[in-house]
């Protein structure tokens, strides 16, 4: 079956959903997007993916190219359209299409596109085994906390992360501080069973998923602390494990050469994957879209 795909007005089989050669994000990654995961045709989390969106375009003074409402009416037909029961919806907005230079007019009327694809979590198989990761610099821009199409960095470090058979690579800046991995947020739980993951800033993007993790686990009675660590940390904790809308909750046994304990996925990091599971088919399939 062919994907349908909303497009500046109209909705087109992928296939066909043309982006003019002049757009900004085309050229210059001039544009954001979200990510949202669907289950049972629900959006998980939506009215946080949305807020997100509507501030990284606010940091990029890219207008927003209608109201959420009509935003929400299109999310939900691309869903329809596609009989989404379960997978992610793709949102990228760009500041539209202009003569290729750097300066832009503030009258410029931004491109949408909204894709739906078919995609599982992490099978349980990967999971009860647990992951690799592998450590890299983080050499990307000051301004991590926006979510922006421009993704080089991340996709080459995701690259040489799955080159060697890991799973995600683990970012940390030229002092040894951890920030967070290519695609997903990064948290270690230390000897005394505390969950430490990095604060949200302009280091590193407030995941959704994080936040989402941040109050089951609290609801939990897990004790938090959210600071920065360094690999060193990483290699003795009694856990490291990942969160992310397509991650979900991934324990890491092994960070470069060091395995993590006893080189087994951790129970912190499966009770809150087993918890944020039954919180996403707990959504309520009204309630869900509210923003
Ligand atoms: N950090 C980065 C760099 C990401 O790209 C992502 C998701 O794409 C995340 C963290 C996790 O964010 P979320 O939980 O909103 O998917």
């Amino acid at each position: 079956m062919s994907h349908i795909a909303y497009i500046n007005g109209l909705y087109e089989p992928n296939k066909n959903a043309l982006i003019n050669i002049e757009d900004r994000g085309l050229q210059f990654s001039d544009g954001v997007y979200e990510v949202i995961y669907v289950w049972n045709e629900t959006p998980v989390d939506y009215g946080a993916h949305i807020e997100r969106l509507s501030r990284s375009l606010n940091e990029l003074n890219i207008p927003a190219p209608m109201s959420w409402r009509s935003l929400t009416v299109i999310i939900k037909e691309v869903i329809r359209r596609n009989y989404l029961r379960q997978g992610i919806i793709y949102i990228q907005i760009s500041r539209g299409v202009a003569s290729r230079t750097h300066g832009y007019s503030r009258e410029m009327e931004p491109s949408l596109v909204v894709t739906a694809k078919f995609t599982a979590p992490p099978s349980e198989e990967i999971v009860k085994k647990g992951v690799k990761v592998l450590s890299t610099p983080d050499i990307r821009w000051a301004r991590r906390d926006i979510k922006s199409i421009s993704l080089l960095p991340n996709i080459i470090a995701k690259q040489s992360a799955l080159d060697v058979k890991a799973f995600e690579s683990v970012f940390y800046k030229s002092d040894g501080s951890v920030t967070e991995a290519s695609a997903s947020n990064v948290w270690i739980v230390d000897k005394d069973k505390t969950l430490i993951t990095h604060p949200t800033s302009r280091d590193i993007l407030g995941g959704v998923t994080r936040a989402t993790i941040l109050k089951l686990a609290r609801d939990a009675g897990y004790r938090i602390s959210e600071h920065s660590f360094t690999l060193q940390n990483m290699h003795v904790a009694d856990e490291v494990f990942l969160t992310g809308t397509t991650t979900f909750v991934m324990p890491v046994v092994q960070v470069d050469k060091h395995t993590i304990a006893n080189g087994y996925p951790g129970e912190c990091a499966l009770e809150l994957r087993d918890r944020y599971i039954q919180y996403i088919k707990d959504v309520d399939p009204v309630m869900a879209w509210n923003v």
